[in-house]
Parts: C-alpha cells; structure tokens; sequence
C-alpha cells in the first residue's frame, strides 16, 4: 500500500528492562532515516511487568485504545519481564496486544550482514500466533491404576492457515520483486508433520498448497515456488544448510522452535527482529526478552530494534528508508567489530552501536 508519505504517527511501548534502552535507539534511527519534510510523531505508551507491579495494570486500556482506534500507523514494543513464577493477576502484556489486535503472524527475518564472509543467509520465518497447542486446552485423568494421563488439544483451522499461507506468499512475491539476481523465484517452504499428523498438519498442507495454486489470481503460482519440509527434517537441514531457505511458513509450534533455531545460527539474540502482524496492524519487537542480567548497564544490543523498526517501516511502505537501515546495520556488523556490544564479543555500548548506525545513514 501507498504510505501517506507526509506524515507518519508511531506508539512506542517499551515495556520492562532494556527494551527501555533499545526503543529509545530504534527510535532516533527512525527519526533519521525519514526525510525531513515528514511530520513524524512518536506516542510514547505504557505496559509491563514493572508497571503492574507499581499499578496492578500490566497493559493499560490506553495504550490498547492507543493501537486500536486508527491514531497510530504502527508500534514498536521492547520486552518484557517474565516473572519466574505465577503472578496473581498477572499476564503478559504483549501476548493480550496480539490477541487484541488479531496480530496472527509473527514474521522473523533470520539473516547475516551483508558483506560478511561464509554463505550468506536470507531466510523469513512466517509463524502462525492465534491457534496449534498454544490454545491452551489441556486435561489429566487418573487412570484405573493410580497414574495419570495428560492430553493437549491442537487446533488447526482452515482460516487460519489460509491466512498465514497467504501471508508468506505476499511476503515471498515481494522479496521477489526486490531481488538483484532472479535468476530463481522465490520458495515457500511449508514446514508441517502431515505424515504423523495427517488431519490436523495436513489441514495446513492441503491450505497452503491451494493457496500457492489458486492464490492471488494466480500470481503465487506464477511468480513463486513452494515445496515443503517435515519439521524434523526443516531442523536437519536448517542447521545443515542454512543459506538453502528462503520463505519457511509454519504452524504456531513448529515456528517456534525453528525460529529460536535460526536465531542461533546468525550470532545473538541481539540482532535478531520480528513483526507481529495482522490485517490492520503491525507492532515491531525485538526477540530477545528483557535481559534483567544486563538491564540498566547501557550495553543491550540494539541492532534488533532497530531491524524491527525497519520491518515496521517496510509493512508501512518505506521500502527505500527500511533499506537504508538495513544496510547501514549490515556496515556497522561487518566494519565495525570494535564498536559491538559485548553479546557480540565486543566492548561496544548501545550508544555507541546506534550513532554508528546513525552515521552510515
Ligand atoms: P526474559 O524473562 O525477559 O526473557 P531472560 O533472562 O530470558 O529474560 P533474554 O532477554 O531472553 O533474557 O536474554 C537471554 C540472554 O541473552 C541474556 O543473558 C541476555 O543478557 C542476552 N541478551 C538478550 N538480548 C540482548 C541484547 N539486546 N543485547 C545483549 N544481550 C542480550
Ligand atoms: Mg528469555
């Protein structure tokens, strides 16, 4: 879509710990990259641990009423402290944000900088956020013998996984577009278990396959490829060849335990940035949590932030400004050991990394 190019309105939300010192950093490197003549708003808005344990309140209905009622283009959101064990009262925040405002896909990019020597990976995880075992339906019995059986349900429905289908493949059609060397299309992988699992998993395989077929008037089929991997053998060849993927699309579970994966194999969890994406809205997020060990210190990595707030700005249609943060976060990865901070091996700060980042720019 078209942005307002005059004008763009972002709700920060830093939340807990060092997302108060990460979103701050993504913040001027957005302020940076837009061209001056843009009338650029940031909303500052609260939610957290730490702010229920001061009120009671872990999202405020302001802030929720801040994403929902149209005044917003977007938001970015920090981390938050998970408290280690059950809190009266107490729900994350971010989890009642993407319920809210029906943000079904958490869209992860894992990627090596530009210019860095070895194969380069380019991969996107498009994880499905509203429905497999995270429904939450669990029950135990006790058996006729004393011990106890414990059962979770699954759901997998057909409009949710037309939906994140048809969210992987948009995402693919556009990294086509982009893409210098085509000399190959674009690939879908489709990450399921349907020989194990043949109602539920190939549910979601017989949905994304119709709608690589029949989707988007036929340009998925024309413009992309898909093929598809069973999880366990998408972890094998995840870890094996790494550079090989390209769009990998996944129900709720699998795409979490293949995201954290991949996260490992591009250095830290400091640099890794996701977007939590729905029909109406998206919310930029660092996926590390709140990092309490180095919180206050001034030394969290905020390259995450920062590529999350470029994913916020390219859902926006910034394409050129989203890509300018990205190669200017590349530059500073790759020319700038000295600058990194500790999570990296250097004995960099946030400060330090973001006004490099702000001086490629
Ligand atoms: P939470 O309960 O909020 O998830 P956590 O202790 O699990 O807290 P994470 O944020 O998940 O903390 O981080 C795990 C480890 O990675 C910690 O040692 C943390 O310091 C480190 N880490 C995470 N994010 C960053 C970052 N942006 N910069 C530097 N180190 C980080
Ligand atoms: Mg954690």
């Amino acid at each position: 879509s078209m942005p307002n190019k005059n004008a763009l309105t972002i709700g920060l939300i830093p939340a807990d710990g060092i997302g108060r010192e990460v979103i701050p950093a993504a913040s001027r490197v957005i302020e940076a990259v837009l061209p001056s003549s843009v009338k650029l708003n940031f909303v500052h808005l609260d939610a957290g641990f730490e702010l229920f344990q001061k009120t009671g309140v872990a999202l405020p209905e302001a802030t929720v009423k801040a994403c929902l009622d149209g005044s917003l283009d977007g938001a970015m959101f920090g981390s938050v402290s998970s408290p280690s064990h059950k809190v009266e009262g107490y729900s994350s925040p971010i989890v009642a944000l993407r319920k809210k405002l029906d943000l079904y896909a958490n869209v992860r990019p894992v990627v090596t900088p530009v210019g860095a020597s070895g194969k380069a990976i380019d991969m996107v995880i498009v994880r499905e956020n509203t429905e497999c075992l995270y429904i939450k339906s669990e029950k135990i019995e006790k058996n006729a013998d004393g011990t106890r059986t414990a059962y979770a349900t699954r759901k997998i429905s057909e409009t949710a996984s037309r939906r994140i289908a048809t969210m992987a493949f948009n995402i693919a059609l556009k990294r086509g577009q982009v893409r210098q060397n085509s000399a190959s299309l674009p690939l879908v992988t489709v990450v399921h278990k349907s020989n194990v699992l043949s109602i539920t998993d190939g549910l979601f395989r017989e949905v994304c396959l119709d709608v690589f077929k029949n989707g988007a008037e036929g340009a998925f089929a024309a413009k992309t490829r898909m093929d598809e991997q069973l999880v366990d053998s998408m972890v094998y060849r995840l870890f094996r060849e790494p550079h090989k993927f390209d769009v990998c699309v996944a129900p709720n579970l699998y795409g979490d335990i293949i995201s954290d994966g991949a996260a490992a194999l591009v250095g830290s969890l400091g640099v890794v940035a996701s977007a939590n994406v729905g029909d109406t809205f998206c919310i930029g997020e660092p996926v590390h949590g709140s990092a309490p060990d180095i919180a206050g210190k001034g030394i969290a990595n905020p390259i995450a932030s920062i590529r999350s707030a470029s994913m916020l700005l390219s859902h926006l249609g910034w394409n050129a400004e989203a890509a300018r943060m990205d190669a200017a976060v590349d530059k500073v990865l790759v020319e700038h050991a000295d600058l990194l901070t500790p999570d990296l091996g250097g004995k960099g700060t946030t400060d330090g990394v973001t006004a490099a980042v702000l001086k490629y720019l």
